[in-house]
Formats: structure tokens, C-alpha cells, sequence
């Protein structure tokens, strides 16, 4: 029996896959349901440095019927806003799928652990494994915070990031609603002990820009773990955000938080170096984060909210869909620059 720990994405994605070797696995979920630490927000699937339709991705691994029941929407429009001019951008193609965290029958918490069972995986929730071989049991350094509300609203689809030292230093700040429902997300990198101020500080900003009405709310405060590990095996083998495997500049880690469980699955099934791949996958695209992100925070520090008007200027010659895969991709010189830097 093959035992994993942790029936999030990167659990549950092990899992399914070494079940479809025969294999008998069991996944040991702390909380009683999947999907506790999010409970109903919205969250973006992206494929770091590429520019693969992320539903193409999830058609992989989830069946059709399943995948169906999923709730998953494409996002073609963004509005970026600084502290003085905003920009739409449109792209034909979904920049990203919007797709829901949590325990409801349309949320891919569901969705994988619907697949797992289907497979004859067992899972035991309100438990936990002593010795697991796989650890997928999410963050554990706290690199970022973020706080996130979870409403119904009267106001029409929209997706608008906010990008302003005085609201979110080191981070940024959206707001996602899609048919009635919202998830505004406040992420900040610096003086995250005053996380409750600057999200309420950008709930006020939002409410005058859309005159929102905010109902059945429910309000979430995340850690968020990134980080270029020396091993990804210590005691277990580990995947997902406990192995520090998430976007340093955005956040994305749903891809690699399934990816990584998917090649420690692999690695099991057809005995190879866990650790060696997951470093030759991960760590190109994990350093060009940490490079991004070191920008970001310079020029953030240096040049204030003036660096946010520059970087839209920047951006707003650019095809939107593009410039999230060229900022994620590896390059030469990014992987050169964080040679000098380090993590
Ligand atoms: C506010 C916020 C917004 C985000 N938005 C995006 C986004 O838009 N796009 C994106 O790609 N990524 C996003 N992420 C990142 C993404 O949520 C994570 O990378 C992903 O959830 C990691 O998956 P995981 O399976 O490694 O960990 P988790 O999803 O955290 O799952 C870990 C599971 O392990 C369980 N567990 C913990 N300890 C134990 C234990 N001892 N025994 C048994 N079980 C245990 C937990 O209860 C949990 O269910 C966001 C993160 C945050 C915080």
C-alpha cells in the first residue's frame, strides 16, 4: 500500500496516477473535506513558461464526464490598473481558466478526488499518515500572505488586478466575478503582518470603482509557500507547494502542485530519480520566478508605484497571453542573473 499524505492537488494527482498502475494507494486528508484551505475561491490555471491551453492539460488526467461537471471558465479580458491609469487587455485565446478551489461538486478538489476514488483509491480524511512516502501536504514556508473574500454580488464579470505599492507592497490585489459570484484576493510580499489592512483598504478601493454589494461573504487568509529546495526528498518524497514548488512572481502553483505528483507517481511506477527530474523540470521556470520576483520587489522599492506605470506602459505593446509566458519562461540571461542572486 502506497501511502500519501495530503489530498490536495498534488496528492491526489499521485495518486491517480499510481493507481492506474495497479498499485493500492491510500491518501490521508488532515481536514474532514478536500479543499478546506480554500473553500469556494476562484483560482487561475496557467502552465508556467508555456502556452498550452491549461484545459488541455487538465483533459490529461481527468475524465470527460468528470471534467464536465468542473466549473471552468476561460478569461479573455484583464483589466491591470496603477496607481494612475488602467489598461483592458483582450486576448482571443483564454489568457488563463478560472476554475473553483474547494469542496463543492464543481471544484477540481472534487474533480480529483471523484477521479481518485474511480481508480480505487482509498482516502481517510480527519487523519494522517506517520511515515508517508509521499508528502503533499501543502505550504510550509511563508514567503506571502494573502487574504481573499468570497461573496455573492450583483455586478457583471470582470477581472481586474490592481498593482499599487500603497495596497499591496510586493504583491498585488484582484478582484474575479463570474456569474454573480466574486473572489477579491489581496497578496502582499513585504509587512505581511498588516495583511487585514491592506485587504480592507482594497475592498474599499473595489466597492467605489463597482459600487459593490457584497453578500454571503466568507473571508480566507492564506500563507504562500515558494522556494528552491537543495533536495525534493527528505524523510517522504515531496511534492506540490510543501516542496516550495510554486510561481515566485504570480503564484501559480496549481500546474506544478499536479505535475510534481504526477512525476513522483511516475518515479515510483518506473523506478527513476525523483529528485534529479524534478530538478531538471522545475528548476529553470522556479529560478526565473525568483528573478522576476527580485525585480519586482527592487524596482518597487526604488522607483515606488512610477515602476507599476512604467511596467504597464511596458506591457500594454504586448499581446497579454504572450507576455505571462515570456515572463515565466526560462532564458539564459534570467537563469545567469540568478546565479548572482540566489534564492
Ligand atoms: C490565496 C491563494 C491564491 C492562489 N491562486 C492560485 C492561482 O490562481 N493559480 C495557481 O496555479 N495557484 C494558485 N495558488 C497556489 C495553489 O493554491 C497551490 O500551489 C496548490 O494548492 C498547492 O497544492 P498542494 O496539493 O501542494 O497543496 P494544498 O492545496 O495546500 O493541499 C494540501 C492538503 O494537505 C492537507 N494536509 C496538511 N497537512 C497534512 C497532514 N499532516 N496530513 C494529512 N493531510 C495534510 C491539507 O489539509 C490540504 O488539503 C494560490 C494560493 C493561494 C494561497
Amino acid at each position: 500500500m502506497i501511502e500519501i499524505n495530503g489530498a490536495g492537488p498534488a496528492g491526489l494527482a499521485a495518486a491517480i496516477d499510481i493507481a492506474n498502475s495497479d498499485y493500492e494507494v491510500c491518501v490521508y486528508e488532515k481536514q474532514k473535506e478536500v479543499g478546506s484551505r480554500f473553500a469556494g475561491s476562484y483560482q487561475f490555471m496557467f502552465i508556467p513558461g508555456s502556452n498550452t491551453d491549461a484545459r488541455f492539460f487538465l483533459r490529461t488526467f481527468l475524465p470527460n464526464p468528470i471534467l464536465k461537471k468542473m466549473f471552468l471558465v476561460p478569461i479573455h479580458t484583464i483589466k491591470i490598473s496603477t496607481m494612475s491609469k488602467t489598461i483592458e487587455f483582450y486576448s482571443i485565446k483564454p489568457v488563463f481558466w478560472t476554475i473553483k478551489r474547494g469542496s463543492s461538486n464543481d471544484a477540481l478538489d472534487t474533480a480529483l478526488l471523484n477521479t481518485a476514488k474511480s481508480k480505487g483509491v482509498k482516502v481517510k480524511f480527519g487523519s494522517t499518515c506517520d511515515s508517508p512516502l509521499i508528502d503533499a501536504t501543502g505550504g510550509k514556508i511563508p514567503k506571502g500572505i494573502a487574504r481573499e473574500f468570497i461573496f455573492d454580488t450583483d455586478i457583471d464579470d470582470v477581472f481586474h488586478i490592481i498593482m499599487d505599492k500603497r495596497l499591496a507592497p510586493g504583491g498585488y490585489a484582484y478582484l474575479c466575478v463570474i456569474n454573480k459570484k466574486a473572489t477579491l484576493c489581496v497578496a502582499v510580499t513585504k509587512q505581511m503582518e498588516k495583511i487585514v489592512d491592506y485587504a480592507n483598504e482594497c475592498l474599499q478601493v473595489f466597492k467605489e470603482v463597482y459600487g459593490l454589494e457584497m453578500k454571503n461573504i466568507h473571508v480566507q487568509t492564506n500563507y504562500v509557500s515558494f522556494e528552491i529546495k537543495d533536495s525534493y526528498i527528505d524523510d517522504s518524497v515531496c511534492v506540490g507547494e510543501c516542496a516550495g514548488l510554486q510561481d515566485g512572481l504570480f503564484g501559480f502553483g496549481m500546474w506544478y502542485a499536479i505535475t510534481s505528483g504526477q512525476l513522483a507517481a511516475q518515479s515510483l511506477i518506473n523506478d527513476f530519480d525523483y529528485d534529479k527530474s524534478a530538478k531538471a523540470l522545475f528548476l529553470p521556470l522556479l529560478k526565473t520566478g525568483r528573478v522576476n520576483r527580485y525585480f519586482y520587489e527592487f524596482f518597487e522599492t526604488f522607483f515606488g508605484n512610477v515602476f507599476y506605470n512604467v511596467l504597464l506602459d511596458f506591457s500594454k505593446r504586448k499581446k497579454i497571453k504572450n507576455l505571462f509566458k515570456q515572463l515565466t519562461e526560462p532564458s539564459l540571461i534570467k537563469l545567469w542573473i540568478y546565479d548572482f542572486i540566489g534564492d
